[in-house]
């Protein structure tokens, strides 16, 4: 970015909650039910009906409200936020507006050269989601409510965020708190999290906000780091050249890694909001707000300081681990029944990780029970099989759910340590192979690791390397002297 310039950035971040029913009715949030299946006459917007808040909506933001530092409003209200849409029947949304649930959090967040910023949050609402209109089927537009009416929270960041990569972490946090607190998936390529962002430049030093826009339909997390660096640039160009930023909406088209004016930015008076008269003020009690605070996790940040203080783990280490809930539990799991702490993490960070993303699955869902990842390190470790070996046991692992050992002594792969053996096999090795025998004793040591490979190769990778260094290094010695 042109130094000259400093950008403004405020997110607007839509999370989708992980709850069973809908948040003013009792009909499922089931994904991928067959279309309009989910509904009733209250998500349906019948006249008349009246919706009934569903608590655990307001349990799963008070913690959110929580884990970012909020202060929880005793009483907050709904209202109806106005406007047309095919996907929305009932012609307006319930959301906060007015006297919102949480207001005036923090996040920290790490740059890249180690230093931290706070950003601070605005507010966080409930409200309920809209239908969806599908475009892409052979008939015009099709639309499903299924949608209508699944619970969200928005969580309005301040303009603290100065560039594409702030944003970026900022959100990658949010992501990863909700995730710990188990009350939204996280996934925004599914749109169970949304971003969107209003973007301004200025000079720097000055103090007035220039004009903004907002740019949405940001579908992954690179493509909110790309697409506010591309607005933030359109907005320096249009200034030098001498003209005017327009207020209004962008979507970030991210085939063409452009954003396009979508509309002129709506004002919030065009909404004409107003207190939703069918639900009553949600009142918090001190009392409630406790109960709820005894459910909080620990969170990211402490978790990662207690992996390296607890298993004397690595800042990176404990950070790449903490990275992910999930990761962490199933790492936790795994220490519990092994003192090898680093090589615990190395396993996961490496090889689990590794056939995590090749899979495309979710931790929760990989084959290898931790347990059985903790045997095999110590099967490793007290010399069972050689690490070689275990990187074999881990594959097998992979592909039928049995534990280490079992598999060991199925495919009869226990280490060969007996040193007469080991003798007997290089003996024979180095007789054969008498040219690279002079080789070596002409100097070139590379031969070396022939030999090794050669005892590995006739052991099947089950001779203790350690052993085999020994010997083969003392009789290749030997015939040095001769
Ligand atoms: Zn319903």
């Amino acid at each position: 970015m042109d130094s000259k310039y400093e950008a403004v950035i405020g997110l607007e971040i839509h999370a989708q909650l992980l709850t069973d029913s809908k948040i003013f009715c009792g009909c499922s949030t089931k994904f991928g039910n067959s279309p309009n299946s989910n509904t009733c006459p209250i998500c349906l917007g019948h006249p008349g009906v009246l919706p009934v808040l569903n608590k655990k909506v307001v349990e799963y933001t008070v913690l959110m409200g929580l884990a970012t530092d909020c202060i929880i409003n005793k009483k907050s209200i709904f209202a109806r936020k106005n406007y047309f849409y095919p996907d929305l029947p009932k012609g307006y949304q319930i959301s906060q507006y007015e006297q919102p649930i949480c207001e005036h959090g923090h996040i920290n967040i790490k740059k890249e050269d180690n230093t931290q910023k706070k950003i601070r949050i605005k507010r966080i609402h409930m409200e309920e989601d809209a239908g969806k209109s599908i475009h892409d089927q052979d008939y015009d537009t099709l639309v499903d409510v299924n949608r209508c009416g699944v619970p969200l929270i928005e969580i309005v960041s301040e303009p603290d965020i100065r560039s594409g990569e702030e944003a970026y972490l900022y959100l990658s946090k949010i992501k990863q708190i909700v995730q710990y607190l188990g009350i939204c998936d996280g996934n925004m390529e599914e749109g169970s999290l949304r971003c969107d962002a209003n973007i301004s430049v200025r000079l720097h030093g000055e103090e007035k906000l220039g004009t903004k826009t907002e740019v949405k339909n940001m579908n992954s997390f690179r493509n909110v780091e790309k697409a506010i660096n591309y607005e933030i640039n359109r907005q320096i160009e249009i200034i030098e050249e001498g003209g005017q930023i327009v207020q209004q909406t962008l979507l970030w088209n991210a085939d063409n890694n452009e954003a396009l004016p979508m509309r002129s930015k709506e004002e919030a008076h065009d909404y004409r909001y107003f207190p939703e008269p069918d639900l009553l003020p949600v009142i918090i009690h001190e009392n409630w707000k406790n109960e709820i605070s005894q459910t909080l996790p620990e969170l990211p940040e402490i978790r990662k300081e207690r992996l390296t203080t607890k298993y004397n783990l690595p800042e990176y280490d404990a950070e790449l681990l903490t990275q992910n809930r999930g990761t962490v539990d199933y790492y936790e799991k795994v220490v519990d029944k092994t003192n090898d702490y680093k090589s615990a993490s190395n396993w996961i960070m490496g090889d689990v990780l590794k056939s995590i993303n090749e899979e495309k699955i979710d931790i929760e869902n990989f084959p290898i029970r931790p347990e059985n990842l903790a045997e095999l390190i110590n099967i490793i470790n007290n010399g069972t099989i050689n690490g070689k070996i275990g990187k074999d046991v881990f594959q097998q692992m992979l592909k039928e759910d049995k534990n280490a050992l079992s598999i060991v002594k199925e495919k009869n792969l226990i280490q060969i340590t007996d040193s007469s053996e080991i003798e007997n096999i290089i003996d024979s090795i180095l007789e054969k192979n008498s040219n690279e025998v002079k080789q070596y004793l002409g100097g070139k040591e590379k031969v070396f690791g022939f030999f090794v490979g050669q005892v590995m190769r006739e052991t099947k990778g089950k001779a203790n390397p350690k052993v085999v260094n020994e010997i083969l290094r003392g009789k290749l010695n030997s015939l040095k002297e001769v």
